[in-house]
């Protein structure tokens, strides 16, 4: 494992002390990785900004061959990676290869727009005046902070190095200190691809020891923060300072909708797959289940069946389904946010606390409750955790009506029978990914992004290029 900062091409060793990696499924401290302090982020950024005027002037085409370099790179070590991913994250192995794969995928889809930027260079505008001619110009934005969290490591980094380096921005990825060794790899693919020394520097590192010198820096002109709804506004006040650009993808309390109509099997397996992958650990977890009345009882007993069905294990283990929480800190927050709920008039379907077989690590049971009061915490917070709250809705109108009803808006599920309805529930939820009858699909050519609460901006995509590009317009008299 990885243990070192990978600043201006090199490995150090980091002035911050070190950060324990810990395997959730037993609790156990397994490694020590380099924790950076300031002195890391000013050396860091440093290299970034002395290696930003070269690259940034470097063709779309050169900067795709080293993205594809480590794409591939990905795809030749992803057994590897995703092997530790699971170790330090807790996730089931097959769920890590799914993220090995979206991450090599990443790098490559950059690749190619990073090819087409050549011929977009000075892309025409029609004027209506015939008097002059003007271009528009996409410049990447300069030195870019990239701050990580834990759940997705190594996808979340990717969704903002790839497209960074496309635009021709250098970088500063701080990943998350749970997770960094894995993050850090993404410094020996880029060593190996050759990519020029200070263009990726990898920090690992506590927020306050890195996260906030790294946002505070007058040399950072763009910061892209993937995380916690606490931290995140916390950047964003940083970024106001000397103007920083800004692209935040935070929280979510996500809802989905099953209707009378719908295939109940289908439902419910859409359902348990939206709150219990990567243990709910995911920002965009379905995890308040609205459901037309006259079927809650038969989609509960589908839910409940599948929750206790699910095998609870290290996420190493071939026959494992759901694995740990991926931190102490987290399995508390999710066993306290049960408890609170309980407390304020919710009732246990299934699960609840800790499994009799699972005391060591991190484990919570799958659970789902009935009953939260729809102004509870248990109801309107994110938990990030396999915690499923259910209620019934009487009618369309107020299915829309309690789905929207949210600080929130990264995501939803429609589950019906009708296409007519799919598509009038599609464009009446505020939020910025809808799935209609499928499991939570994500494509890296598409946006990823919320409304409100959810965040400012969109990964993926061109959108995602153009989160780290200004746009220059340049005019000039017609000559004739
Ligand atoms: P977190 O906010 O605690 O930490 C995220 C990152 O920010 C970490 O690298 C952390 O070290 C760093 N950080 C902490 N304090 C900082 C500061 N003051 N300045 C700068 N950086 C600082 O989040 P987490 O617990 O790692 O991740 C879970 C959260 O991430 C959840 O709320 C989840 O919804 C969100 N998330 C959102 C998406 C999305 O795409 N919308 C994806 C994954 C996770």
């Amino acid at each position: 494992m990885r243990d070192q900062l990978f600043i201006n091409g090199r490995w150090t060793a980091g002035t911050g002390g070190t950060l324990p990696v810990c395997d959730p499924a037993t609790g156990q401290i397994i490694h020590q990785v380099a924790a950076g302090g300031p002195e890391d982020v000013e050396a860091a950024v440093s290299a970034a900004a002395a290696a930003f005027p070269s690259w940034s002037r470097t063709s779309g085409a050169a900067r795709a061959a080293f993205l594809d370099a480590i794409a591939e790179g990905l795809r030749a070590k992803a057994e590897e990676l995703a092997r530790l991913s699971s170790r330090i994250n807790g996730k089931p192995l097959a769920e890590a290869r799914v993220d090995l794969a979206d991450s090599a995928t990443t790098f490559a889809y950059y690749a190619g727009l990073a090819r087409k930027l050549d011929d977009q260079r000075n892309a025409p505008v029609e004027l209506a005046d015939p008097g002059f001619d003007a271009v528009l110009r996409r410049e990447p934005v300069g030195v870019a902070a990239l701050i990580t969290p834990w759940n997705f490591p190594l996808v979340t980094s990717a969704w903002k190095v790839a497209p960074a380096l496309a635009a021709g921005c250098a970088v500063v990825l701080k990943p998350s200190e749970i997770t960094a060794p894995l993050d850090l790899e993404l410094g020996a693919l880029a060593q190996e691809a050759g990519l020029p020394p200070g263009v990726l520097n990898i920090l690992p590192g506590t927020g306050d020891s890195v996260g906030t010198p790294l946002c505070a820096h007058p040399k950072i002109a763009k910061i892209s923060f993937t995380g916690s709804n606490a931290v995140g506004e916390r950047v964003m006040a940083a970024a106001a300072r000397g103007t920083k650009r800004v692209s935040l993808e935070l929280g979510g309390k996500s809802a989905i909708v099953v209707f009378a109509d719908a295939d109940l099997d289908h439902a419910a397996e859409l359902a348990a797959s939206g709150i219990f992958t990567n243990a709910g650990q995911m920002c965009s977890a379905t995890g308040r289940l609205l459901v037309e009345a006259s079927v809650m009882q038969p989609l509960l007993d589908r839910l409940t069946a599948l929750a206790r069905g699910l095998r609870l294990g290290p996420g190493l283990e071939p026959e494992t389904t759901m694995g740990p929480l991926t931190t102490r800190a987290q399995r508390d927050k999710v066993l306290a946010a049960i408890r609170q709920g309980l407390a304020d008039g919710a009732t246990i379907v299934t699960g609840g606390g800790v499994p009799a077989d699972r005391a060591e690590g991190w484990f919570v049971e799958p659970t789902i409750l009935t009953g939260a009061p729809l102004d509870s915490a248990l109801w309107r917070e994110e938990i990030f955790g396999p915690v499923l709250c259910v209620q019934p809705f009487a009618d369309e109108e107020e299915a829309v009506r309690l789905a929207n009803d949210s600080d929130f808006g990264l995501v939803a599920t429609v589950v019906t029978g009708d296409d007519a309805r799919a598509e009038r529930v599609a464009a009446a939820l505020e939020v910025g990914v809808v799935w209609i009858d499928c499991p939570q699909m994500v494509f890296v050519e598409a946006s990823w992004g919320g409304w409100r609460r959810s965040g400012v901006g969109r990964e993926l995509g061109p959108w995602g290029l153009a989160a780290f590009q200004e746009i220059k317009h340049v005019v000039r008299p017609r000559r004739v």
